[in-house]
This record gives structure tokens, C-alpha cells and sequence, in this order.
């Protein structure tokens, strides 16, 4: 049997970091067994699901590289196939049309909640005759839930046995009065047509598993496996809301995180291996069983996930990143600047954990400073006597052969040497001069990627005293 899952979020108009965790242990399942991962778009509520909405699901998930396999399903468009899998459960005995009035249901809600039970519906018309049927009022269409007295357990793959007595679950409604299907009948019908073998989703639908299962039995399909996932708390322990932060994945790309960053984030976030913490997507899908994803909430921790993105930051090629940071810098690949910031990269994201972190510190190599310098340190530097210091390094750099960081960094050396001072003394000038700030990559990287024309130039526009 080959393993199909699917991720089937409602469009709500942004791709939830939640949501994004439930495609990426999918995905991440489905590879590991060679299976697939299908996408379907539960539209339902065609209020919410907009042409936006449901674009802007598309957009998190093809930034963090989780569009499904082949084309999405819109549930939506499957409404009369749901009603006629209902209209054969009716013919076959296990579905009946309800005619409870508003009133009738009142007073059953009143009754359950008098006599403290779960389940509301008290049965009323599923053993009626046909003939009884009142005229005049649309009924809704029933699944006969097991009266036996007994019990349903689901082996759910991450949260062990679960069991619900059979006498808290009420006929569920399979069909509204107006004919279309509900939620619950169409999610069975779209996991069985797609052939879904596991069901892995948010906690919050455990309970209509055990719903769905005796959809299934009636059916006479197989029930799918599922494996239920704690949800994401905040930091604080509480459910993830917006008051803890960003909950859309384009705002994680927008405040600068890496796709594979916020992705390496996230399976951590509620699956471990041991402690490792840095996991890349080919490890992910020999490593991933859901044995491993734990019962327990885990909580958000933006420090680690800023980490993780410092890590993948560094590891980033050099001219995706280009192209990453060129908007924000206002640059285009023909701009001097644009091929200096390339070779300085390395030297940047060494301290750099965000993209626009990165971009900021890139700036040095697009602005020449402009005196008196604003940071006090730097300015501080900026002495006659720093200044002289920096222009003779700068006539020592000025006369290399060979433009190396070992060079640069030997004529800085012998610049040292030949003042009798001690290194910081021409350092420290000299990086003011050139970059204006003291927070910049070193020395010698930083001259290196500038270039013997712009140190030159830089050093002249230095103030003489
Ligand atoms: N559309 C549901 C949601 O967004 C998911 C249903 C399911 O996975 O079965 O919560």
C-alpha cells in the first residue's frame, strides 16, 4: 500500500505557522515512505474563501516549498458527489432523514444538559417510518451512530489509544436541509476519492476522528490511520495567537527569516531526533516517523527560531541571497557595490542573524561615510593623528601587487610595525574611514571586498584634521 497524505487547510487568508508545521509533517511523512502528499483546499465556507484567500494559501506554501503533488482539490466543486455518497447511506439504511423542528432541538439540548450528557440528538427520528414524515419541511440527512452500548478506540498514531463511548455520539448531520454536505461528510468523501491512507492534523480534530471513522464503517471504506499533533503555544504557554506574534508565514518572510530556516523551525517544533537541532530536508525525510513527534504542546521560541536562521543564513549560496537582499538595498547585479557586498557575504553573515540585519550591515559597502561620522566611537577615531595612520596603511595597501586578505593583512602589519604603535591604534581609524562604523567584518575582508580604487577614494574624502 502506498502512503498518500494530504493537507487540507481552509482558506482563512494567510498560511498559519501551525498550518505550515501540519503540510511540512505530511510532506515530510509522505517522503519517507516514498508516498504522496496531496493538497486540497477545503472551500467551503465561500464567504472566507475568496480568490485572495485561497492565493494567499498557494503563496506560504510554495515559499516554504510545500505545494502538494499534482493539481490541489477543491472541495467546494465535489458538494454533489459528498451528497450522493449521503443519499446512498439513506438507501442502504444507515443515514435517515431528520425533520426535528427548532423547537424539538431546543428542547433537546435542554434535556442533555439537564441530565449532563454529551450527546444532544435524542434519536427521535431514526427508527421513524418514511410515512411519518411531516409535509412541507426539508429535512436534514443523519448518520446512525452505533447504539450498542459499547465503545469506539482509535490507535492514533501520536496519541496512543483514544476510546469514546458510544453512547456521547450523536447522529451527526451528513446533509443540511438545503442539501449540502457538511464538514464532516465532505472530509470523509474528499480522504476516501483521494485514497488518503494517513490523516495527520491539528489536535483540535481528534474528536471529529472518531466521527469520521463510523462515516467510514457506514461507508464501507477503510478508515484512514491518523495521527493527531499538539498544537503550537506561545511562549507563555497559551495557545499561539496573534498576541504572541506573527501567526501568517509571509510575515516570517517578510520580517526576513529563510524558508528553510522557519522549516527547520517547525519540525523541531513538536518532532526531535535525539537533540539534534539542525536538520536538514534530506535528513528530515530519512529521519521522520511520527512515533517521534511528541503529545505535548510545544511552545514558540522566536530566540531559536532567529538562531536557526543565523545558521542557514551562513549557509546560504551567495547569489540567492543576492538576490534576497538587492530590493532592500536598491541595487542591481551591474552596481559596484552589488558584486563588493557578494564577496564581502561571508564576512557579513558572520554576524548577521536576519536579512535585513544583513542588508543593513551590506550597507557599507554602498555608502561612503560621510564626515564628522555619527557613531561616537568611530568618530572618535578620527584624529590627525588616526587619520595619518590610516592614509599610511592606505599607501601601503595602495602599492600591493597582489590584492589578497593575507596581503592587506601583512601591510597592515608592517604599517603597525613601522608607526610603533599598537594595532588599534591604525585599525581603528582606518575602519572609520573606510565604513564609518566600529561593527564592521574585519579589517582585511572589509578592504578586500572594497577594493584598492574605493579605499583609495574613501581615504581621500577623509577629514585632514
Ligand atoms: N480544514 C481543516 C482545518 O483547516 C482541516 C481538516 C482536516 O485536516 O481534516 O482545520
Amino acid at each position: 500500500m502506498s502512503v498518500v497524505t494530504r493537507f487540507a487547510p481552509s482558506p482563512t487568508g494567510f498560511l498559519h505557522i501551525g498550518g505550515a508545521r501540519t503540510a511540512l509533517f505530511n510532506y515530510l511523512f509522505a517522503r519517507h515512505h516514498g508516498g504522496s502528499y496531496k493538497l486540497r483546499i477545503e472551500d467551503t465556507d465561500r464567504k472566507r474563501s475568496t480568490p485572495e484567500a485561497i492565493d494567499a494559501i498557494f503563496e506560504g506554501l510554495s515559499w516554504v516549498g510545500l505545494e502538494g503533488d499534482g493539481d490541489p482539490i477543491y472541495q467546494f466543486a465535489r458538494a454533489s458527489r459528498h451528497a450522493e455518497v449521503a443519499q446512498d447511506l439513506i438507501a442502504r439504511g444507515m443515514a435517515y432523514h431528520c425533520y426535528a423542528s427548532p423547537e424539538e432541538l431546543d428542547i433537546m439540548r435542554a434535556e442533555a444538559k439537564s441530565e449532563g450528557r454529551r450527546r444532544l440528538y435524542n434519536d427521535l427520528w431514526r427508527d421513524r417510518a418514511p410515512s411519518d414524515a411531516p409535509a412541507g419541511i426539508d429535512p436534514v440527512v443523519r448518520l446512525k451512530m452505533p447504539r450498542d452500548g459499547g465503545s469506539t478506540t482509535l490507535t492514533d498514531l501520536v496519541q496512543g489509544d483514544v476510546t469514546v463511548d458510544h453512547e456521547q455520539m450523536d447522529d451527526m448531520i451528513l446533509l443540511r436541509a438545503d442539501g449540502t454536505p457538511t464538514y464532516m461528510l465532505s472530509v470523509v468523501v474528499d480522504d476516501h476519492d483521494m485514497g488518503v491512507t494517513h490523516v495527520i492534523r491539528g489536535d483540535d480534530h481528534l474528536t471529529n476522528a472518531f466521527r469520521q471513522y463510523h462515516l467510514y464503517r457506514a461507508a464501507g471504506w477503510d478508515a484512514p490511520d491518523f495521527a493527531h499533533i499538539p498544537l503550537i503555544h506561545g511562549p507563555d504557554g497559551a495557545k499561539l495567537s496573534k498576541r504572541h506574534g506573527a501567526l501568517g508565514v509571509e510575515a516570517y518572510r517578510d520580517m526576513g527569516y529563510l524558508p528553510e530556516a522557519l522549516k527547520n523551525y517547525l519540525l523541531r517544533l513538536g518532532w526531535g531526533h535525539g537533540d539534534t537541532e539542525i536538520v536538514s530536508e534530506e535528513e528530515a525525510i530519512s529521519l521522520f516517523e511520527l512515533k517521534d513527534v511528541g503529545k505535548a504542546p510545544s511552545r514558540f521560541d522566536f530566540q531559536k527560531l532567529e538562531n536557526l536562521n543565523g545558521h542557514y543564513l551562513r549557509e546560504a549560496d551567495g547569489d540567492r541571497l543576492m538576490t534576497l537582499l538587492a530590493p532592500s538595498l536598491d541595487l542591481t547585479a551591474d552596481d559596484p557595490a552589488f558584486s563588493r557586498i557578494r564577496l564581502g557575504l561571508a564576512g557579513l553573515s558572520k554576524r548577521a542573524t536576519m536579512l535585513p540585519q544583513l542588508a543593513e550591515a551590506a550597507r557599507i559597502y554602498i555608502d561612503r561615510p560621510s564626515f564628522p561620522l555619527t557613531e561616537p566611537k568611530a568618530a572618535k577615531s578620527i584624529t590627525p593623528e588616526g587619520v595619518a595612520h590610516a592614509r599610511a596603511a592606505g599607501e601601503r595597501i595602495a602599492a600591493l601587487g597582489d590584492w589578497t586578505e593575507e596581503a592587506i593583512h601583512a601591510a597592515l602589519a608592517e604599517t603597525v610595525e613601522a608607526a610603533g604603535v599598537g594595532f588599534g591604534k591604525v585599525a581603528q581609524p582606518l575602519r572609520a574611514v573606510l565604513t564609518g562604523t566600529m561593527a564592521s567584518p574585519d579589517l582585511s575582508n572589509v578592504i578586500f571586498c572594497l577594493g584598492a580604487e574605493e579605499v583609495a577614494a574613501r581615504l581621500a574624502a577623509a577629514p585632514n584634521s
